[in-house]
């Protein structure tokens, strides 16, 4: 595969941001090769400076669900942007967004929209803090929820790659307030709620998606129910994956869970920089100018964004078999990866193959992945037209855009695949 326009790219970038890239997940550098410079995207494929196609399985990390340059979505956004690209008004657009939102997930009855996931999830801990009036939250090891200071604590995904475990930059006073507990350990959680009683808030991914996909033991968001409930304090869903994508009403409406506050992100923008927090009214109220959680955004609400978020969330309404299919599809790839010998865990259209032996159920385990394994797989399939995540703890998305053909294909090389 010739990559020299890449390459030449990957020089130039070096020189501006930190390792050439302006998100930590985009470097190749855990996998031992130069990153690649997209030229353009479309469907299930894209296509790379030096003319390269791919079939696409990181799908900028699960926005485009639908596939890439989805023709409603990118219309959408063509029309919005001749009627000017920020108001920093009041617009329609917001309402209808809200209103859709609001649909598909009745937890939110009022919500706010932001700009990225991180800002969701940290107004959400905010107002969850500021409701009940106490510091405290838990989170679990190898959950993502953004790179806001309280939330840099064993975060997974880039710094599980790059073996950061905490960041620098961090006062240690900043993350003193945040609790760990083990995901799918629920004595964890009970320790944590013995030992204290100004817990504000238990925040987690209702499937795990940043140290690979770990999906919950059967009970373990029900009991984070019931425990946040009997001690007063909230249960905040990161959506920010799972939103509109393990149902049209994300992981709470398919596991049954009601949370307090949801925080979504990449899907609901539809590739655009889009995301919300929201929840029950009497926590909401507390958001400024209502009440004194303050939160704002120059940009929060972007008509082109917006605009992007309702193409996209409608595309998704109108197609009655998505979820079905994506399921279908992906369990296709777990197939062919166990027919490998790989270690496979997913939920719905998320999966990612584990180069351990050990059944991956939380941090711990996730961690016994072999990435020098996974390095040379993921080499593997790039040289063979797959574009997968360059990092073991991430998902692999499959999108309404991998047709038949693709899977096929997909599986065929996978199950090549000599370990
Ligand atoms: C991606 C992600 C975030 C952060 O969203 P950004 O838009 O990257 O800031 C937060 N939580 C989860 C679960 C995510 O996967």
């Amino acid at each position: 595969m010739n990559t020299s326009n890449s390459e030449k790219l990957y020089a130039r970038a070096k020189k501006f941001m930190p390792a050439g890239v302006n998100s930590p997940v985009r470097a190749f550098g855990s996998v031992g090769r130069t990153p690649l410079f997209i030229d353009r995207a479309e469907g299930s494929r894209i296509y790379d400076a030096d003319g390269n196609e791919f079939i696409d399985y990181v799908c900028s990390w699960g926005p485009n669900i639908l596939g890439h340059s989805y023709p409603p979505v990118i219309n959408a956004v063509t029309e919005s942007c001749k009627k000017g690209l920020t108001f920093g008004a009041c617009h329609e657009g917001e309402i209808l967004l809200a209103e859709k939102i609001q649909k598909h997930f009745p937890s939110m009855e009022m919500l706010r929209l932001v700009n990225s996931g991180t800002e969701a999830v940290m107004s959400a801990v905010r107002a969850a803090r500021g409701f009940t009036g106490r510091d405290r939250i838990i989170k679990f090891e190898g959950c993502y929820h953004g790179h806001s200071d309280g939330l840099l604590v064993k975060g997974g995904s880039g710094l599980l790659t790059n073996s950061v475990p905490d960041s620098a930059g961090v006062p240690k006073g900043f993350t003193d307030n945040t609790l760990l507990a083990e995901y799918n350990n629920e004595a964890s959680v009970e320790k944590l709620f013995d030992e204290h009683n100004d817990i504000a808030c238990v925040i987690v991914e209702p499937v795990a998606a940043n140290m690979g996909v770990v999906p919950p033991k059967k009970g373990f968001l029900e009991f984070l129910r019931d425990i946040t409930e009997k001690n007063g304090a909230l249960l905040i869903f990161d959506e920010v994956i799972t939103g509109f994508r393990l149902s049209i009403g994300g992981a709470q409406e398919y596991f049954g869970i009601r949370p307090d506050m949801t925080a979504l992100g990449k899907i609901v923008g539809g590739g655009m920089p889009l995301a919300a927090y929201g929840g029950r009214h009497e926590i909401m109220e507390c958001v400024s100018p209502l009440g004194s959680v303050y939160q704002a955004g120059t940009l929060s609400g972007n008509p082109a964004a917006v605009a992007a978020g309702l193409a996209q969330i409608t595309a998704i309404e109108g197609i009655p078999d998505l979820y079905t299919e994506l399921d279908r599809k992906a369990a296709l790839i777990e197939n062919a990866m166990k027919n490998a010998g790989l270690n496979v865990n997913r939920a719905g259209s998320l999966l990612t193959a584990f180069f351990t032996d050990e059944r991956v159920t939380d941090y711990s385990s996730a961690k016994t992945a072999d990435t020098k394994k996974y390095a040379d797989y993921f080499g593997y399939l790039l040289d063979n037209g797959i574009y997968t995540a360059p990092s073991q703890f991430e998902a692999m998305f499959v999108s309404y855009a991998h047709s038949d053909e693709d899977i096929k294909m997909t599986c065929d090389i996978i199950e090549g695949y000599k370990r």
